[in-house]
Parts: C-alpha cells; sequence; structure tokens
C-alpha cells in the first residue's frame, strides 16, 4: 500500500491509506485507543478498536508504527485546527509496530527541558515542532539565498577546510599532519584569502555557504563552528557590496517574514565616528519600538578606521582584518597616523547585533605588505605566512571586495530565538563541548604517537 502523508489524508475521505510515523500520544480508553502519528507533514488521528485494541494499547508513545485504514469525515464538533488533518481521522485496519521507543529522557516540545539535556538527546529535539521548524525554515532561506545570488550570476564554490591560518581576529583550531610529522593544518576562520584568489582566478562573483571556526574563549552566544554567507566581487565597489547585501536580506524578510515591519525601508547607511558619538556603539539598535521582536532595523556601518590599539600587545591591530582597504586619501600615509586613518570596511547591524562584516580588500601587493609590516609582522613571516596572497597579486588582481552575513545569527533573530543553537541543527554547548557524541575527547596514545604528538602533564 502506498504511503500517504499527514498533510494529504484531509483529501482522501473513503479511501483506504497507509500513514507511517512516530506515535506522538496514544490515549487509551476502554473501548477504543486514539494514537495521534506524527510524520513529516504534521500529525493524523488514528482510532483504534476492536481486534487492534491489544496492539494499540501496547504502544509507547515515540515508537515508530506503520498504520493502514480508512478516512472518514470527523464530525463538526471534534474538528480540530490544530493540525494539518484535523477535520478527518483514520479508522485503523492493521498495525505495524516498526520499533518500540523507551520512555523519552525529556518531553518533546517543552523549552522547560534544560539545555544540556536538549543538546545531549538533540535527535529528540529535533523532533519537537518548532526545532524541526526552525530546521526546514533554515533550509528554505539557504536556498532562497542560493537562488538569488544565482539569479545575480554569482558562482557557489566550496573551499578547504583543512587549510592554512587565515588571521580573523581568533586562536585557530589546528589538525596535525601525520604525513607530514611536525607540520599543522589550520581550520579556516574564515575561506577569506580563498575568495580573494578566486578573484584573481578570475571568477568575479563567488559565494559560499562556509562554514567558519574560531577558537574563541566561550561567550554566551557563540559556536566554535558557523555558517556564514560568503560573498566576493570583482570590480565592485562599498556601495555595490551594500546593494547586494539589502537586496538579499531585504527580499529574504519579503518573502519568509511578511508579518514583520522595517524600521527603515532603505537600510541607512551610518558612519562609524556618528554611531559612536550618538550611540555609543558601533551596532546600534535603531527599533523604534525595542519591546517589538518583530519590527527590523537593519543599517550598515562605513568608515570604521584602519586599526585599533591593543593594549596587551601594545601594538595596533586590524579592525577588520589585515586585508581591508584603506580609503583612497589614506592609501599612502596610513602609517603616519593610525588611529586617524579609515578602511573602507562595512558591518551589517540588525536590531543592536553585528549580523555581517566585510570590506573592499588591498588589490596591491606592496600595499598590503605595508599593512604586515605595519602591524609588526617581519618581511619573513609575512612571506611564509602570505606569500602565496602576495604572489598572486602580482599576476594581475581585479579590484575586489566582499562580506560574509553571518546566517546562524540573522536566522536567530528572524525566528525570534534566544540562541543560535537553536537554529543550528547539532549545536555545541555554551563551553564549546558537543553533549551528544561526547566531544572533545581523549584519544589513545598510539593515535597521538602516529601524528608525533605527546601529551604534556
Ligand atoms: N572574512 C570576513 C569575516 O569572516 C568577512 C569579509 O571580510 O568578507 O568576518
Amino acid at each position: 500500500m502506498e504511503r500517504a502523508l499527514s498533510n494529504q489524508v484531509k483529501d482522501k475521505i473513503g479511501q483506504t491509506v497507509t500513514i507511517r510515523g512516530w506515535a506522538e500520544t496514544v490515549r487509551k480508553h476502554a473501548k477504543v485507543v486514539f494514537i495521534d502519528v506524527r510524520d513529516r507533514t504534521g500529525l493524523v488521528q488514528v482510532v483504534c478498536t476492536e481486534k487492534l485494541l491489544e496492539v494499540a494499547n501496547s504502544i509507547s508513545p515515540e515508537s515508530v508504527v506503520t498504520i493502514t485504514g480508512t478516512v472518514t469525515e470527523r464530525p463538526q464538533s471534534l474538528v480540530n485546527v490544530n493540525i494539518v488533518s484535523g477535520t478527518v481521522e483514520l479508522q485503523a485496519d492493521s498495525i505495524t509496530v516498526e520499533s518500540v521507543a523507551k520512555t523519552l529522557p525529556m518531553p518533546l516540545n517543552d523549552r522547560a527541558v534544560s539545555e544540556e539535556t536538549r543538546l545531549k538527546y538533540r535527535y529528540l529535539d529535533l523532533r519537537s515542532k518548532k526545532m524541526a521548524e526552525n530546521i526546514r525554515m533554515r533550509h528554505q532561506m539557504n536556498q532562497f539565498l542560493r537562488e538569488e545570488l544565482t539569479k545575480l550570476d554569482f558562482v557557489e564554490v566550496e573551499t578547504p577546510y583543512i587549510s592554512k591560518s587565515t588571521p580573523e581576529g581568533a586562536r585557530d583550531y589546528l589538525v596535525p599532519s601525520r604525513i607530514q610529522p611536525g607540520n599543522f593544518y589550520a581550520l579556516p576562520q574564515s575561506p577569506q584569502q580563498y575568495k580573494q584568489l578566486l578573484m584573481v582566478a578570475g571568477l568575479e562573483r563567488y559565494f559560499q555557504i562556509a562554514r567558519c571556526f574560531r577558537d574563541e574563549d566561550a561567550r554566551g552566544d557563540r559556536q566554535p563552528e558557523f555558517s556564514q554567507l560568503d560573498l566576493e566581487l570583482s570590480f565592485t565597489s562599498q556601495e555595490e557590496i551594500l546593494q547586494v547585501t539589502e537586496s538579499l536580506f531585504l527580499g529574504l524578510v519579503k518573502k519568509f517574514f511578511p508579518e514583520k515591519t522595517l524600521t527603515f525601508n532603505t537600510i541607512p547607511r551610518l558612519t562609524y565616528k556618528e554611531v559612536m558619538e550618538q550611540y555609543g556603539t558601533d551596532k546600534p539598535d535603531l527599533r523604534q519600538d525595542k519591546t517589538n521582536d518583530d519590527e527590523l532595523a537593519f543599517a550598515f556601518i562605513i568608515d570604521f578606521p584602519m586599526f585599533e590599539w591593543k593594549e596587551s600587545e601594545k601594538r595596533f591591530d586590524a579592525t577588520h582584518h589585515p586585508f581591508t582597504a584603506p580609503k583612497p586619501e589614506w592609501e599612502d600615509n596610513f602609517e603616519k597616523h593610525p588611529e586617524e586613518a579609515l578602511a573602507l570596511q562595512h558591518d551589517f547591524v540588525l536590531n543592536g547585533s553585528e549580523i555581517a562584516g566585510g570590506s573592499v580588500r588591498i588589490h596591491r601587493a606592496d600595499v598590503l605588505e605595508r599593512v604586515f609590516e605595519f602591524l609588526g609582522h617581519n618581511k619573513e613571516k609575512i612571506r611564509a605566512d602570505f606569500g602565496h596572497l602576495l604572489e598572486a597579486f602580482e599576476y594581475g588582481v581585479p579590484p575586489h571586495g566582499g562580506i560574509a552575513p553571518g546566517l546562524d545569527r540573522i536566522y536567530t533573530i528572524l525566528l525570534k530565538e534566544n540562541s543560535i543553537r537553536d537554529v543550528i541543527a547539532f549545536a555545541k554547548a555554551g563551553d564549546g563541548r558537543d553533549l551528544m557524541m561526547n566531544a572533545p575527547s581523549p584519544v589513545d596514545d598510539a593515535q597521538l604517537k602516529e601524528l608525533g604528538l605527546k601529551k604534556i602533564g
């Protein structure tokens, strides 16, 4: 018998159908047992009587069942408007229990359950209505972004995860090489250098939903790995980068969240100086009514200082990253007045959160070398770490720039969740642990030896 999904049975009154899914609830009465069967599209109420009472009574919640029966209309008074098949029910003829579920360690659909438990039993948490919805919405929004960028002639390119360090201001995750003992790959903090090399390669318009890995101290809403919509364009301007970003995200909101209100129909471009003076932060919450989470205030912040003073290291560091171009008037003299030099950096903020950063890049090898030198890298270190990029820039590099919206954070705000963990299928706990897989975990000495590593302490 062909399977029918929950959302199809209302159109099959009088027909015999087979539904397959999880027994979400089993309600037992003397002469009838009701089972709400859940599949990926919703719930169907199944009515079990007579010869099926015994097996129906034995079914524990969340067991997996296959049930064949006849679809009948519910009397008007028993219609349930909350479920997709609420006007009908299935009179069961046969029941197969595919797998028996033990009592679950947590109730589904109860956000009062501790997050530890939800993360440990993530595969159960993902059965809950809200999490299942978030994961599906994430897919649809990713799909929308992919389609829109493809229409704009962007090409999705996957770049390596096992790679070399790229500075984004965090620590690297290192991967020891077995074949080249004593040498390490770094997991990319972002595909920054690859996307710039793709511009040298002539792609002109690149995007990728890329995973970024940053070993940062556990801080509230951070994950060791997160997803960004990484973009890069050649022969571009800062304004064009902002326009592409604006059309993508206003389009996304219009399509998926028509009920939300926008504080600004055209996203304002504000300078770092003006927002710092006016709001004391470079990620101001510009909503008119800050209690209303259906209001969205997007803004672009531009004209950032090129450098910031790092007191702990007694040196200047790049505010964004070292590849960020100075504004043209600062190209020749940023070293002379580093605290005043401005960069072609842009941040994208939403309701007080930074949701993207990017810049127009330095495409002249001599200027890039001067930036690295100013930041305190010596010539050998520059050659060792970035020689490939500097060399590439000697073979014809177009002017280019880009941006990288953080999808986890954006989706969290749009879906009105509290934490990015609620929009990531397999999220890690606040301290970076994967509670379900139990990672990180110790490894065998033999494995360490093979990698040429030794435990100390
Ligand atoms: N690579 C940058 C980041 O991850 C984004 C960019 O400059 O495009 O923040």
